[in-house]
């Protein structure tokens, strides 16, 4: 159970009890530096964020770093994972932002960044983790995949954690979905408050028509010579999620 923040929470909060109960506690921030951190986030986010992971690495939890992987910054992604090291942190997972025909495009402004950037980063962090170059765990997904080379292999790169029931993403809001690139969308699978989980919703996450698109059912956008792959495939990563069912060896007993 991951809970993530922006890390503008105040001191207390962390020795409450209840945080205690989390598996993960996952801060995000989007530079290594407040110069390129705060002209998004907001002035002094970055300090303060900063101060709050070195206090959850203080007290022993597991603490991790989410990055969006924007124009500003896409860069300094070495620097990032320095800089995620130097702070004491489990791990660092990256976010590209791309402008994917989903709701979240609207609040990304310009600052999105194309295919052929991020298959070079891409690249070169997944060359830098089989030589075993960091000593954190870097976590960072492919996303995209030659049309030809997804038709090998249909099964592996439709990887979807929507159709596999694999994960829930728990909102403020009430809102329980599945896929984080519905978030900002009228799609999610059910709702809660304090006495009741609701299943069912007017817009679902698992509508039949959304089930039908293949590989991603959420990203719309055509991507010419390339199939967007889920946000989420992060092969031969450890990934928490795929260690039950071997899924980077085993992919097709994973889905049963
Ligand atoms: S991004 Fe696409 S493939 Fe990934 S969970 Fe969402 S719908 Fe499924």
């Amino acid at each position: 159970m991951r809970l993530d923040t922006n890390g503008q929470f105040t001191t207390d909060l962390i020795f409450n009890s209840s945080f205690n109960k989390l598996d993960n506690l996952g801060f995000s921030i989007d530079g290594h530096i407040p110069e390129i951190n705060d002209p998004i986030r907001g002035n002094n986010t970055y300090d303060r964020c900063v101060r709050m992971i070195r206090k959850a690495v203080e007290l022993g939890y597991y603490t991790t770093v989410t990055v969006c992987v924007h124009k500003k910054n896409m860069n300094t992604v070495d620097q990032l994972i320095a800089f995620a090291t130097e702070l004491g942190v489990k791990e660092i997972n990256f976010h590209p932002l791309f402008i994917m025909g989903v709701e979240r495009d609207k609040f990304t402004g310009g600052d999105h960044i194309r295919p052929n950037d991020w298959i070079s980063i891409y690249q070169n962090v997944r060359k830098n983790i089989e030589k075993g170059v960091y000593k954190i765990h870097v976590r960072i997904p492919q996303r995209f995949v030659e049309k030809s080379t997804y038709q090998k292999d249909v099964e592996r790169y439709g990887y979807c954690p929507v159709r596999m029931g694999e994960r829930i993403l728990v909102h403020p809001d009430g809102k329980i979905r599945i896929c984080a690139l519905c978030i900002g969308s009228p799609y999610f699978l059910a709702s809660y408050n304090r006495e009741e989980i609701k299943f069912g919703a007017p817009d679902s996450e698992i509508s039949k028509e959304r089930l039908e698109r293949r590989p991603c059912m959420t990203q719309t956008k055509d991507f010419g010579n390339f199939v967007p792959l889920c946000i989420s495939y992060k092969p031969y990563q450890n990934e928490h999620v795929w260690q039950r069912g071997a899924f980077d060896n085993n992919f097709q007993a994973f889905y049963k």
